[in-house]
This record gives structure tokens, C-alpha cells and sequence, in this order.
């Protein structure tokens, strides 16, 4: 099958913002993008994007998952960077056309449409390092994904980076390209002198996130995530495990989690952790690796708890249990 993100549906919509206001909706080829070499965009990185999915259910329906959240951190995203405000009702409208006109191409679950919501800015200003774009580009772009964990989902080893960190801590919450060119050279060293899967940046021992994913701890009846501040991004996939966790009955612990405090309860036999991300689901983390050290988390395997959060949002976003949160948005 071919790698996540790499099949693209042949159209997208677009939108462009000029002179103060935000064009019509066109549904465009989805091939190329014309863009002056000065763009705003590809000098001062002022980018920013979203990740969500719709799904197909057994009734033949398509329904897009917590659409009003991804659509609600875009905005957020776009103003601390400075780029033009998006009109988010017009947002809402071309991810619910663009999917509407590629229902058919949905794939049948576990797969989904994976949708990409783009924000760019596209004044040719190179003087403009430290002055906003005054134009921009908004296109969302789709793409159908398979099965992420065909194949298994193995449970991932993480390195602990206790020393660097994934972006400026005051760009964390904001999805924007930068931040991960930034945690790149990290995680390509983790990779080939740890054999690590991914990267938990722990700044002065603070656990915080991977490069795309929220981390959480299940210690028993509770789920331990740090608290939101301006320091990571705020996952949608973390606040829906975190409910539906509530949902059961389960303590939600969120608050600040040191390396020590980890490491200690992952020596625990029951202890589980899981990264969660709207492409990752939620994946478990069976190792965590701190300098030459590897240590198990719990078993070392999935656990019970990780999978069965995991299999209770699936039956949500797949439309084989209620919906009592109003996360669906079905597409006509
Ligand atoms: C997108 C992303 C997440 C997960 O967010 P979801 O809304 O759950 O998909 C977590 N961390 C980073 C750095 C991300 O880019």
C-alpha cells in the first residue's frame, strides 16, 4: 500500500485572501499551486494546517470527525501567526464540498479520507521577515489512508529528550510547519543512534509530546497528560480519549509529569502509555529509552486499557456506537 499521505484526491478547494477580504470557494486541481518564488510563505514559514478524517459507515453515510475543533484550532493557529483571519463558516463549507465530491473514493474502514486543511501566505515580500503577509491561500486537500496499523501496531519505543526541545515553547500550540522542521534533526538522531521509533521531548524533565502526537500515561483507573499550556499542541485526539476515558469512569489526571515520576510508574507490570494523533489513533508505547538505558513500559506489549480507549473512539468515528458528544458531521 502506498505510504500515508502520498494519494491525493485530483481537486481541492481554494480560497484566496487579497485586499482585505477572502474570495469565492473554487474547486481547483489539486496538482500544482502557482506561487511567486518571494512568497510570504517560503521565506518566514508563515504556514499553518490541520489534520482530520471522515469515515465511512456501514449504512454507506460519511461522517467527518470533531470538524468544529480542527476548524477552531485553525483559527487559533492563523492568528498567532499573523496571517489573515480565516472565515471559518467558509472553512467548514469547502472540507464539507471537497468531501462531498469525493464520497465515493472514501475508503471503507479502517481506512478513511484523511483531510488537510492549508493555510499559506503568498505575498511576494521578502523584506517582510518581521511584518505580516497581506495575502494568503487556503486549500483543503484530500487524501484516502489505509489501515494505520496494518501489520500489527507494534508497540513504539520512544527516546526521552530531556536536553533540547520540539519548537519554541511559545509556537507549541500552533500547527504550523516550522515547528516540524525544528524536531526533525532530533528525531532523525534518535532513529539512527537509539533505534528509537519517535522522540518524547521531556524539556528540563517536563514530558510533553512527540513530534505529532500526545503522550499519555495509564496508571490503573488513570489516564496522567500534561495540562494544556502554550507549550504543545492541544490534540483533538487527546481531548476525545480523555472523555470518552471519563465516559468510564476513569480518574483524568492532567497535570505535570517528570521523567523520574515515569520512569517509576511504567516499572509498575500494569502501567501502559500511548501516543494519540488523528493519524496514529492511539498507539501504544512499549519502551522508553534514556540515554544507553531502555526500560519497559508495563509488559512492554499494547495494553488492555490503550486498546480498548482506542477500539471505543474507532466505534464513534466508525458509526458502530452512539454519538452522545455530536462529534459527526455527516456529509450529504
Ligand atoms: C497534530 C498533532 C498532534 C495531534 O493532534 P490531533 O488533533 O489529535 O490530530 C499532537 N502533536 C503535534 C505536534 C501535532 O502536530
Amino acid at each position: 500500500m502506498a505510504a500515508f499521505g502520498t494519494v491525493f484526491m485530483p481537486q481541492m478547494a481554494l480560497a484566496q485572501y487579497d485586499n482585505g477580504a477572502w474570495s469565492q470557494t473554487e474547486i481547483v486541481s489539486s496538482n500544482s499551486l502557482t506561487l511567486h518564488p518571494g512568497a510570504h510563505v517560503l521565506h518566514y514559514s508563515s504556514t499553518c494546517f490541520e489534520g482530520l478524517k471522515a469515515f465511512r459507515h456501514a449504512d454507506g453515510s460519511v461522517n467527518i470527525f470533531r470538524m468544529d475543533a480542527n476548524i477552531e484550532r485553525m483559527a487559533q493557529s492563523s492568528q498567532l501567526l499573523n496571517l489573515p483571519a480565516i472565515d471559518k463558516a467558509q472553512l467548514k463549507q469547502m472540507i464539507i464540498d471537497i468531501v462531498a465530491r469525493f464520497k465515493d473514493d472514501v475508503p471503507e474502514t479502517p481506512g478513511s479520507m484523511y483531510i488537510r486543511p492549508t493555510h499559506i501566505g503568498t505575498e511576494a515580500a521578502i523584506g517582510k521577515a518581521a511584518a505580516p503577509t497581506e495575502s494568503s491561500l487556503l486549500y483543503v486537500l484530500l487524501s484516502p489512508v489505509g489501515d494505520y496499523f496494518a501489520g500489527g501496531g507494534k508497540a513504539l519505543s520512544l527516546l526521552l529528550e530531556e536536553d533540547g526541545m520540539r519548537c519554541a515553547p511559545h509556537m507549541g500550540m500552533v500547527k504550523s510547519g516550522g515547528n516540524y522542521a525544528s524536531a526533525l534533526g532530533p528525531i532523525l538522531a534518535a532513529k539512527s543512534r537509539h533505534d528509537a521509533d519517535q522522540v518524547l521531548f521531556c524539556p528540563n524533565g517536563d514530558v510533553q509530546e512527540t513530534g505529532a502526537a500526545n503522550f499519555i500515561l495509564i496508571d490503573g483507573n488513570e489516564i496522567i497528560t500534561k495540562s494544556l499550556d502554550r507549550s504543545f499542541l492541544h490534540g483533538i485526539t487527546r481531548d476525545s480519549i480523555l472523555t470518552l476515558a471519563r465516559d468510564r469512569g476513569m480518574t483524568v489526571s492532567e497535570r505535570s509529569l517528570s521523567v523520574d515520576e515515569l520512569l517509576e510508574r511504567a516499572a509498575k507490570p500494569g502501567t501502559e502509555a500511548a501516543l494519540s494523533g488523528t493519524a496514529a489513533v492511539l498507539t501504544p508505547v512499549g519502551t522508553l529509552i534514556r540515554g544507553e538505558q531502555r526500560f519497559s513500559v508495563g509488559s512492554g506489549e499494547a495494553g488492555e486499557t490503550t486498546l480498548a480507549l482506542r477500539k471505543a473512539l474507532n466505534q464513534v468515528q466508525w458509526g458502530e456506537s452512539d454519538d452522545p458528544h455530536g462529534w459527526l458531521t455527516p456529509v450529504k
